[in-house]
């Protein structure tokens, strides 16, 4: 079982400030969260996404020492608890940290505000073992327009992506890290599965149609998902399941079978969004209760195939399919430094930053070496 999405390194940083040595933040005891290291066990989660999430305030500010602590935190669980967690970075990793027994642990970074609008950063973090990216959070990138510009709360910058932000999307094709499309608008949906070399992903998403949030995905979106063998993994968020405070394990199961009678079931995962949301369904109030979940599938007449496909043959695939795509050489050219936000920003590299010697233009540098040579 490989659910997609969880923000465990969230309450962590949020309840210890990313001490895990602390007594308190001993993940086997670990109460008040939907995940622990008991739970985990209980629900057969062989392999987890750990979302490396900082909120979105921190755009143009520290978002990237945030993130890079996030991603430290999760790469210490895997060391302070290495009979339960390994870290990993492929498909092959995944299998075979499972086959061990261990929960295997990838890192997915959630909103292009992490990179700070930087492809150096970007690869950097790819490095760290991060192998997703989601475009946006709740909030524009300088780069890419997030949903909250559907519900008319934010005004559309970019009608979608910029041109850097189809940069962005290439370079993620070509190092072989998924694209998730979770919480971006529906323009920059369509927008990215029009360019993207590889099949993407909604991590945690649910349908447009069983419930009118502007979190979900619409249906004409959810068939060329299908198309293009990419894939939705279902949120449990109650507001996103029912469009209302209240939820239970049943009406999840309608979003996946709606998902499944859309896109096929090559494009049905589970979502979760534990430990980031505050209400989650009856029947699935935490990590120990995803068989739970598979049951009612099967009482719904899945077969086996497609169950096995939903739990984690189906992220396997679309994860395969990713780091088969990389041929083009690094993307080069940087946003420009007008579409940057922020104003703490040096302009190394940009024109108008201090010039040094060697940088002196050719046409000034030949004469000036002549008279110096004379
Ligand atoms: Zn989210």
């Amino acid at each position: 079982l490989l659910p997609r999405h969880n923000d465990l390194p969230w309450q962590l940083l949020r309840k210890f400030n990313n001490q895990l040595a602390m007594a308190e933040a001993n993940l086997t005891l670990l109460e008040g969260t939907h995940t622990s290291i008991p739970k985990l066990r209980s629900g057969h989660v062989g392999g987890q996404f750990w979302a490396a999430y900082v909120p979105c305030d921190t755009q143009n500010k520290d978002a990237v020492r945030r993130t890079l602590e996030q991603i430290d935190v999760i790469h210490r669980m895997c060391l302070m608890y290495p009979q339960d967690f390994t870290c990993v970075s492929s498909s092959a990793g995944v299998r075979e940290a499972w086959q061990a027994g261990r929960v295997a642990s990838l890192i997915g970074i959630e909103g292009g505000h992490s990179i700070d609008s930087s492809l150096g950063a970007l690869r950097m973090f790819y490095r760290l073992g991060v192998r997703y990216m989601t475009l946006t959070h709740s909030c524009n990138t300088p780069w890419a327009d997030n949903w909250l510009v559907d519900t008319e709360q934010e005004q559309a910058v970019h009608n979608g992506l910029s041109v850097f932000g189809k940069r962005v999307v290439l370079e993620m094709n070509r190092l072989g890290m998924i694209v998730d499309l979770a919480h971006v608008s529906v323009k920059t949906m369509t927008d990215v599965l029009e360019i993207s070399k590889a099949p993407v992903i909604f991590s945690h998403s649910s349908a447009y149609a069983l419930c009118p949030h502007r979190r979900n995905v619409p249906d004409d979106v959810l068939r060329v998902v299908g198309q293009k063998r990419g894939l939705v993994m279902v949120n449990f968020y109650n507001d996103y399941v029912s469009c209302n405070q209240n939820a239970n394990l049943s009406q999840v199961a309608d979003h996946l079978d709606y998902v499944k009678k859309l896109s096929g079931y090559q494009a049905v995962g589970f979502g979760g969004d534990y430990d980031g949301v505050p209400r989650v369904p009856q029947g699935l109030e935490d990590v120990s209760k995803y068989p739970e979940l598979v049951a009612e599938l099967l009482r719904r007449n899945w077969n086996e195939t497609e169950v096995r496909a939903a739990l984690a043959e189906n992220l396997l695939r679309v994860f395969k399919e990713v780091e088969d795509v990389s041929e083009m050489p690094p993307a080069e050219i940087p946003i420009t430094f007008e579409e940057l936000g922020g104003e703490c920003r040096t302009r190394y590299g940009y024109p108008g930053s201090a010039s040094v010697p060697g940088l002196l233009p050719a046409t000034l540098a030949v004469p000036l070496l002549r008279a110096l040579l004379q």
